[in-house]
């Protein structure tokens, strides 16, 4: 059987963090402000492969009152994720993604996020597509106050 899951996540940019989308660090002046590394597209893909396979969402799996989490490379979360679909019997088919922000621009690091995440989930970099809009000046992400991330994953779950 197919699965599709839905997964979006927002976060604010702050003086003194990291911008880090899809486990890789972007220079800019500001970064994401969050519990872990406030990796925005990684949290939207884990959200989308745990809606697919029907187990809930980051939030349950890793708490933000856990200090466990704090300044988790999300990527790592992401691993785990993919272990417990594994051994729940789900096969990842393919990851395709938005991110919303206004500043910098994506497109310079997009091969590079697309072969991180690939990697991460262990599929070919044509089965991960990172894709990017502005906000277009308005709203939250217009205004560079921060950054947020749709992803859509399809899960085959085992018969
Ligand atoms: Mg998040």
């Amino acid at each position: 059987m197919i699965l599709t899951g839905l997964g979006y996540d927002s976060h604010r940019l702050s003086a003194g963090r990291r911008l880090i989308l899809g486990g890789v660090e972007i220079p800019h002046e500001q970064g994401l402000d969050g519990h872990s590394d406030a990796d925005v597209l990684t949290h939207a893909i884990i959200d989308a492969l745990l809606g697919g396979a029907g187990m809930g969402d980051i939030g349950e799996l890793f708490p933000d009152s856990d200090e466990r989490y704090r300044d988790a490379d999300s990527l790592v979360l992401l691993a785990t994720v993919l272990t417990n679909l594994i051994a729940a019997g789900f096969t990842v088919l393919n990851v395709d993604t938005t991110v919303i922000m206004e500043r910098p621009k994506l497109g310079a690091h997009r091969g590079e996020i697309r072969a991180r995440l690939a990697r991460a989930l262990g599929l070919d970099a044509a089965r991960v597509n990172v894709k990017a809009t502005t906000g277009e000046g308005i709203g939250f992400v217009g205004r560079g106050e921060g950054v947020a991330a749709l992803a859509i994953a399809t899960l085959q779950a085992a018969d």
